[in-house]
Parts: C-alpha cells; sequence; structure tokens
C-alpha cells in the first residue's frame, strides 16, 4: 500500500539524529515524515536501557544546542546523565518542538529502492507500507544494529538471555540469580558495575580487557550549570573547536607526554585521573598520536587497576596491554573495584575462548560456568551494520551491501555514488564515532538541510558523490588515522568485532577541520559530487 502524496525528506529514525532533522526539514517548509521502529522516540537511549546506562559526555555537552530557549529550559540532574533522563529528554524534544505527527513508531523500515525515472525513493516498511521521497536520510545511528555472535547452544539455555541493545522494557530482577556476562566494552563496563550488587553472582566472561577511567558522576553542580547558561552558545561554539566538539572547560595539555619530567607527568596524569571522564586523554597532547606517549598513560591506568584491585591475578587480567583510547574509552563508576566484592568472578576467554553454551551456562577452556540468567553485552555491527542489513539498492538496482563490500565508501561520511539524494547520518567517513555526537549530528543536519535548500534553488533535482571523490575521501579518513594510535589494536572502528567484515578503518578523526572541509565543499557548489 502507498502512503499519500510524495515526501520531500523520509527520515529513518527517530533517535536525536530524526528528530533534529525532522525539524529542520519543517522548519525549512518541507514535508518530512520519520520511521521509527521502536515503540517511543530516542533511537539508542530507547533500546540501550540495561542496568547502568548512562552516556560518556557530560549532559551539559551531550544536548541539543539549536534552540536557546530548549536549552535554557531543560535541566539535567547529574553531570553524566543515565538513560531514563537522555530518553525523558528526546521525548521532550519530540513534545516540545511538535513533532509527534511526524513520526510512525514501531515501523521497521524493510528496504528502500532509488527509482530513476521518477527520480525518488520508495521506501518499504515490513508489513509492507511504502512512501515516496525525493530525499532520504538515514538517520538510523552508528550503532544500532546489535552483534550477536554465533555461540553454539545459545538457544538451548535453559535462562533468559538479555543483549545490552535490547534490553527489555520491563524491569529484570537479578536478586538471588546468578548472572554470566559476556563482553567488557562501554556497555559490559557499566552493566557489570550495576548488577553486581543486584545479584547473587556475577561472572564476567571477558576476551580483552577494557581501559576505563572514572567518570566522577554525581548531581550536577548548580554554579557550573548556570554559568554554563550564561553564555550556552559561547560554550557550544567553544566545543566545536575542540578535536571531539566537546571538553572545551579542559582542554587538552600543548605538552608532549615524552618531553615532560617523570614528576610532572604522574602528577599530570593524577590531576586528570581526578577530573575523570575522556579529559585524560588529553593529560598530554600526543597520547592518542604517539604510540611511545601512549605507552606512559597506559602504565598509569595500569597502576591504578594494580591499586584498586586486591586479588593480583584478577588485577592481572584486567589490565589491558594495547594503546589506551585506541578502542572507545570506558568512562566508569566503580568497574575495576567491582571485581573486589566476593560475589564476582572474572573468567579470561582470550585464552580459552567459549566453546559453548549449555542449557545451564557455558562452556570455555573445557571448564563448564553455571549461571541463571545471561547478559550479552557484545556490541554493535558497527557504522554499517544498520545500512547494509537493510534491502538498500540505489541507481540500477544495486545493493548498499554490494556497494560497502569491501567497505564503506562514501563521501564526506555524507553522500553515496550510486545512491543518489541519500544521506547518511554520522556514518562511516565522518566524525560521528569520534565526536560528541550530538555536535556530529547538528552539524550533518544543518549541512543537508543546507544542500536541500542549495539543490532546490538552483533547479537541480539529484545530488550524488562521485567516484574519485570517494576515492580520496576513504583514503583520506585512512591518512588521518595513519597519524594516530588508533590503527594498533582492534576495534570496532576498524571492524574487527565482527567475524568476516571487511577491515577499513571508519570514522575520522578531528571534528574542526571536518566541519571545515564540509563548509568548503558546500562553498564550491558541492565540489565532488555530480548535480542534475
Ligand atoms: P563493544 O565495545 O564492541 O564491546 C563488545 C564486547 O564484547 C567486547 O569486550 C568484545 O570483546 C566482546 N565480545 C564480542 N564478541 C565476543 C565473543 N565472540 N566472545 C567473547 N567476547 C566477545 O560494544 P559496547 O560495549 O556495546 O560499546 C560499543 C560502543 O557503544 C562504545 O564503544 C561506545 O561508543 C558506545 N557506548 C557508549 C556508552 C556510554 O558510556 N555512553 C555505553 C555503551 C556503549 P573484544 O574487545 O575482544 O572484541
Amino acid at each position: 500500500m502507498r502512503r499519500g502524496a510524495p515526501l520531500d525528506v523520509l527520515i529513518v529514525g527517530a533517535g536525536f539524529a530524526g528528530l533534529y532533522m525532522l525539524h529542520k526539514a519543517r522548519r525549512r517548509g518541507l514535508s518530512a515524515l520519520a520511521l521509527e521502529a521502536a515503540a517511543g522516540v530516542g533511537g539508542t537511549w530507547y533500546f540501550n536501557r540495561y542496568p547502568g546506562a548512562r552516556v560518556d559526555i557530560q549532559s551539559m555537552e551531550y544536548s541539543f544546542g539549536f534552540d536557546e530557549a530548549l536549552q535554557q529550559d531543560w535541566r539535567w540532574t547529574e553531570r553524566y546523565a543515565a538513560q531514563p533522563e537522555l530518553r525523558a529528554y528526546a521525548e521532550h524534544v519530540a513534545d516540545r518542538f511538535g513533532l509527534r505527527d511526524g513520526i510512525r513508531l514501531g515501523t521497521r523500515v524493510a528496504g528502500a529502492a532509488w527509482e530513476e525515472a521518477r527520480r525518488r525513493w520508495t521506501v518499504r516498511a515490513e508489513g509492507g507500507e511504502t512512501w515516496e521521497a525525493r530525499f532520504l536520510v538515514m538517520a538510523s545511528g552508528p550503532l544500532s544494529s546489535p552483534n550477536t555472535p554465533v555461540f553454539p547452544g545459545l538457544e538451548g539455555f535453559d535462562g533468559p538471555v538479555y543483549h545490552t541493545a535490547r534490553w527489555p522494557e520491563e524491569a529484570v530482577d537479578f536478586g538471588g540469580r546468578r548472572v554470566g556476562l559476556i563482553g567488557t566494552g562501554s556497555s559490559g563496563v557499566q552493566a557489570i558495575t550495576a548488577i553486581a550488587p543486584q545479584c547473587a553472582e556475577l561472572t564476567v566472561f571477558q576476551r580483552t580487557p577494557a581501559w576505563a577511567v572514572p567518570a566522577h558522576n554525581g548531581p550536577l553542580d548548580p554554579a557550573f550549570e548556570a554559568r554554563i547558561k550564561a553564555d550556552y552558545a559561547g560554550f557550544r561554539a567553544r566545543n566545536r573547536q575542540m578535536q571531539g566538539g566537546f571538553g572545551s572547560e579542559l582542554p587538552p595539555n600543548p605538552v608532549s607526554a615524552l618531553e615532560a619530567g617523570a614528576a610532572e607527568r604522574e602528577a599530570k596524569f593524577e590531576e586528570r585521573w581526578r577530573t575523570g571522564g575522556f579529559s585524560f586523554l588529553g593529560a598530554f597532547r600526543d597520547i592518542l598520536l604517539d604510540e611511545r606517549a601512549n605507552a606512559l598513560a597506559a602504565e598509569f591506568v595500569r597502576g591504578k587497576i594494580r591499586s584498586i584491585v586486591r586479588d593480583p591475578e584478577t588485577a592481572r587480567r584486567l589490565q589491558p596491554r594495547y594503546a589506551i583510547g585506541c578502542k572507545r574509552l570506558c568512562v566508569d563508576t566503580g568497574y575495576y573495584a567491582t571485581y573486589n566484592r566476593p560475589n564476582v568472578g572474572l573468567v579470561d576467554v582470550a585464552e580459552s575462548p567459549i566453546e559453548r553454551i549449555t542449557g545451564k551456562g557455558l562452556v570455555a577452556g573445557g571448564r563448564e560456568y553455571a549461571f541463571d540468567a545471561l547478559v550479552l553485552a557484545t556490541g554493535f555491527d558497527a557504522m554499517t551494520g544498520t545500512l547494509t542489513r537493510l534491502d538498500l539498492r540505489g541507481r540500477g538496482g544495486r545493493a548498499m551491501r554490494d556497494k560497502w563490500a569491501a567497505g564503506p565508501l562514501n563521501y564526506l561520511g555524507l553522500l553515496i555514488e550510486g545512491f543518489p539524494n541519500l544521506f547518511n547520518v554520522a556514518g562511516p567517513g565522518s566524525t560521528s564515532a569520534f565526536t560528541n555526537v550530538m555536535v556530529a549530528i547538528e552539524h550533518h543536519v544543518d549541512w543537508i538541510a543546507d544542500c536541500i535548500a542549495f539543490l532546490d534553488r538552483a533547479g537541480k533535482r539529484t545530488i550524488e558523490a562521485t567516484e574519485a571523490a570517494e576515492a580520496a575521501w576513504v583514503e583520506h579518513v585512512l591518512a588521518v588515522a595513519k597519524r594516530t594510535v588508533y590503527l594498533t589494536c582492534n576495534s570496532w572502528y576498524l571492524g574487527a568485532n565482527i567475524p568476516g567484515k571487511p577491515r577499513v578503518f571508519m570514522p575520522l578523526f578531528g571534528f574542526p577541520a571536518y566541519a571545515a572541509k564540509c563548509a568548503e565543499v558546500a562553498a564550491r557548489g558541492y565540489e565532488g559530487c555530480a548535480l542534475a
């Protein structure tokens, strides 16, 4: 069944990107509709409601800056907001800007096809309904397709299995139960810390130890809030000048860790450790750029782990040996200390991998571990998973999963050759994963809206990246990564967490240079694109 008149913009997803895109499109006088699989808005913050789920960028920064009244009125209760508050914020934004009638909840997109003759996208939901639109905006999020590894026997487990990224709406009671948990990335670190005090026994199965620094979360300081709100626009502008689009209150130290004396180094690391959060990686300017500088920061944190975790063998297993920050740094609230609890055990499944799940638990290294409930904190098919899992077909019926078979070709992260009038928000080739994603989203949505306005003014009906621009862009993203430590470990940035996924470094480091490049492309009439 085909729905109504063709739309200007069809948006996939009603998380923060979808909400702002819908608002922006309407403000520009465009007809727009957002399709959302979930029963509510919020995207990531709808689905990831596992115990302990919390943002790792400070709330005052992890929020929209496009509307002064919104940022003045909204009050965060904590320095790092928890998932329920973030979800409430998304609901508030939907109500405040009257977006509800432009969102179809419970509507999972199955696919979309470009119709060359009519120069339109036809978007199909599961269930068969279709919509037509001039422009298709993928606001489906870089971390939205959960990864459930193939564990033989998983179906036969007697108890409940929960994935952190698909946590049930109703409360899960772990009281008196033995819990097994696989995965120690950001989701695992938060869930482990929160579940341990709730359950009888928690066994953590760790393949790679996490680097975690303390959040020092707590109630939001009213004096800080007042100071930021006195010049919120200035605060946002200063943050946009930072490499990650946040953290202007405590910028990176311009000194090299290699040039500082031992005492100065220790003092600076300690100071940043006490401040908490990602600021730790800015203790010296070269922690993410130079492996020797990184090793100094890493050794400092290993020392912290040794001093926090009482059992020496557990402390040894928890100490990572790869570069700190190479996989996304975790920001925690008592993670390492959780292993001092008598009811928490750590099993290293790097040395003895998980062989199979049984009815009563799992077998690793020839030994069976028993538990009543299993939590999978095994992450996502990041950055590309959602687009390649959809039946997305561009010019000539070409499938996105074929186009991206060897890695996600794109231009500026925003445009894809062969897929005219499709914009990808916060995807591969953009700085999304390395920035405060709210900054990335606002930047992308504004760019897309300006691009559509340009096309309409110029009487053009289609835009798409050229193959040459794509090839150069993918090379640029890799060249930037080569100047960092990000290529020295296996991470989801590289697709290395999914067996068989092509190893291509996907996110771009450095927001200000990226934003400047996007602006320059637009100013030059969308250089690198074919317009027709
Ligand atoms: P993740 O970082 O990819 O972590 C997945 C974990 O599961 C890893 O420890 C991984 O081990 C393990 N794993 C995967 N397959 C396995 C297998 N077959 N056997 C054993 N272990 C296996 O995923 P995530 O924790 O969901 O986080 C993903 C991203 O989401 C984060 O990096 C962050 O950007 C975002 N996030 C942010 C927050 C926040 O604090 N705001 C919270 C959650 C998520 P390996 O490392 O060995 O692959």
